[in-house]
């Protein structure tokens, strides 16, 4: 049976970041509800009409509207083969309602990676991190040497480089505090279901990256 994932973590955690070498590596479907609620967003959609308030406040999107996102989503073809969800759940009615979801789909209840990091080393990623608008590829401003206005440095891209409008401090602050209160909990939610996996995301990307495969091959997942 396709194997599912769940990337769990504060913003910052570098969920995306180890999302993008992960479906490769697993040729699983990405699912990031922040990058289709941010394309919602920029078509100016229904869906993006309403969400855009919240985004920019570093507050929740209602979760009506979350999971009815990935609700769709989860049943499209490339799914089939297993999905990675990156940023959903992020509330114990959006994990229950997935719980929901995946009972009726009769697929494998997902692996949950929990990615711990501090505090202080997520504003530090937050502050600096500096995303592609065309091919969404996640960069910071130490590590990879761009800045706004910038040409991606993605191989055949020629997008610019922007900061995503919630990652400014007060909208960053909100975010770490509205995890703390909303997303957190699902840590023993999943944990009491024999679900989750530990990894310490601290380190380079690439050591991330060996932590997250190392967790992955005890559970037998690769
Ligand atoms: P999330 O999806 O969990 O919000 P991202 O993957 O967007 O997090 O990463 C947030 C920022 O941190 C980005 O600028 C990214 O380049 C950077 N980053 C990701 N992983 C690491 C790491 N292991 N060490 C340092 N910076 C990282
Ligand atoms: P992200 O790209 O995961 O950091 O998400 C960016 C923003 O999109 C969040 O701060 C929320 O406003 C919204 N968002 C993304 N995923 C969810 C979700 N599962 N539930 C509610 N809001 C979400």
């Amino acid at each position: 049976m396709a194997q599912n994932l769940i990337l769990l973590g504060p913003p910052g955690a570098g969920k995306g970041t180890q999302a993008e070498f992960l479906v490769d590596v697993l040729s699983i479907a990405h699912i990031s509800t922040g990058d289709m609620l941010r394309d919602a967003v920029g078509k100016g959609s229904q869906l993006g009409l309403k969400a855009k308030e919240y985004m920019d406040a570093g507050k929740l999107v209602p979760d009506e509207l979350v999971v009815g996102i990935v609700r769709e989503r989860i049943v499209e073809p490339d799914c089939a083969a297993g999905f990675l969800l990156d940023g959903f759940p992020r509330t114990i009615p959006q994990a229950d309602a997935l719980d929901a979801a995946i009972a009726e789909l009769e697929v494998l209840p997902p692996v949950v990676v929990n990615m711990e990091v501090g505090d202080d080393e997520l504003i530090g990623r937050l502050s600096g991190r500096r995303m592609c608008e065309k091919c969404g590829a996640i960069y910071h401003i130490s590590r990879d040497g761009v800045d706004v206005g910038d040409d991606c440095p993605g191989q055949d891209c020629d997008g610019k480089i922007y900061q995503r409008s919630d990652d400014e401090a007060e909208a960053i602050r909100q975010r770490l505090e509205v995890y703390k209160q909303q997303t957190q909990p699902l840590i023993d939610h999943y944990g009491g279901k024999g679900q989750l996996v530990r990894v310490e995301a601290t380190g380079t990307v690439e050591e991330v990256n060996g932590k997250v495969m190392a967790a992955l091959r005890e559970r037998g997942v690769v």
